[in-house]
């Protein structure tokens, strides 16, 4: 079997030297041709991996709800920018607009806008919201400017990482480099990336840092202050920087190594949410969290959800208590999986204590 991605980045590796991890996780997840993202819809039981909203409409109805409170607070400003940043199949967003179906004003004043690279997943996301006239983004700067409520789910942890390593002569770059395999070398710095909370940790200590994360945390502040609206970012890391190598590889549900097939994996990072939460705070932006997935759900009223859509159909209640416990339980996804919220400073948001 030809492995045609390997070899485009081996050959770029042998002609122009070892690439920084984020340029090895950003052309396999997005190389035009043979991106993972590119090539397949990776979501589902058959797929790679299994999201909150595919596990429940619970989730994305809860998130629903949110924004549409959100936009009440601010005096429900029409038109506004209803925005999702990753959407893969659409279920979040049809589940969060059926929701919204509450307060028709809400959907009445919305323009639709998805940020997402994978042309496969833009028509799935064509078929779940057909009647929503959504419209496509590569990236959230072509988005115009106005009110924007904003959610990303799993989107974060898809960005392209660097990663840096702590040496007796301080901190150097993990570099992507190839012979007979990738694997990783240490190259230069600069060390000015790593965050100030991991700069002390020891020798052989690994700092991670999302550039484009950082970034895209900081526009979405300042956008928000600028226009107002809200973002709700859901994914999975710590709640504070810690030093730690959470660059990681999953295939058919399973955890593999990260260099052996590229662009036939799905790539991902922890987010550290205190690295987001502190890029969106310097533009002037109110910030709340992060919180754990479980306790914000919770916050919402996941259970009483639970509980009136088990009433309805009761021979779906159990099931349906397995999937609110799969979201919420500790040891599934409730504490691992974080919640941070984008807003007007001085704004409280549910979920969020104050
Ligand atoms: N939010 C969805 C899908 C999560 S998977 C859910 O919860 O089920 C990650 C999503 O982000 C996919 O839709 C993927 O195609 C998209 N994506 C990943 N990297 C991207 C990038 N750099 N730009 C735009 N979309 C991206």
């Amino acid at each position: 079997m030809t492995a045609p991605l390997a070899d485009l980045l081996a050959r770029r590796i042998a002609v122009a030297g070892p690439i920084g991890l984020d340029v090895f996780m950003a052309e396999c997840l997005g190389h035009p041709e043979h991106g993972y993202y590119v090539t397949r819809d990776p979501l589902g039981a058959a797929g790679d991996f299994v999201t909150a909203p595919e596990i429940s409409q619970m989730f994305g109805e809860l998130v629903g709800l949110w924004l549409v409170d959100r936009w009440q607070a601010q005096g429900a400003p029409a038109p506004f920018h209803l925005v999702e940043l990753g959407p893969g199949r659409g279920t979040l967003m049809a589940d969060a607009l059926r929701a919204a179906r509450l307060v028709p004003a809400f959907a009445a004043a919305a323009t639709l806008h998805l940020v997402e690279a994978s042309p496969v997943l833009r028509r799935r996301q064509a078929e779940t919201l057909a009647g929503h006239q959504p419209r496509w983004h590569d990236s959230l700067d072509t988005v115009p400017a106005g009110p924007l409520f904003v959610v990303a789910n799993e989107f974060f942890d898809a960005l392209p990482i660097r990663q840096f390593q702590r040496t007796e002569a301080g901190w150097v770059e993990r570099l992507v480099t190839w012979d007979d395999g990738f694997r990783l070398i240490l190259g230069p710095g600069p060390a000015s990336l790593v965050p100030e909370a991991v700069r002390a940790a020891p020798v052989g200590a690994i700092a991670e840092v999302c550039p484009a994360g950082l970034t895209l945390a900081a526009e979405l502040g300042r956008r928000i202050r600028a226009d107002g609206g809200a973002a709700l970012v859901i994914d999975y890391g710590p709640a504070e920087s810690a030093p730690g190598d959470s660059f990681q590889a999953v295939r058919g549900h399973q955890p593999v190594d990260p260099f052996a097939a590229p662009g036939q994996a799905d790539l991902t990072a922890h987010v550290d949410f205190a690295a987001l939460a502190r890029a969106a705070a310097g533009t002037g932006v109110g910030v709340s969290g992060p919180v754990r997935q479980g306790a914000f759900l919770q916050a919402l009223g996941i259970d009483q959800r639970c509980a009136h859509l088990g009433a309805a159909s009761p021979d779906r209640a159990a099931d349906l208590a397995a999937d609110r416990d799969r979201l919420t339980a500790p040891d599934a996804m409730g504490t691992l999986f974080k919640v941070l919220a984008l807003h007007p400073s001085g704004d409280q948001p549910p979920g969020f204590p104050p």
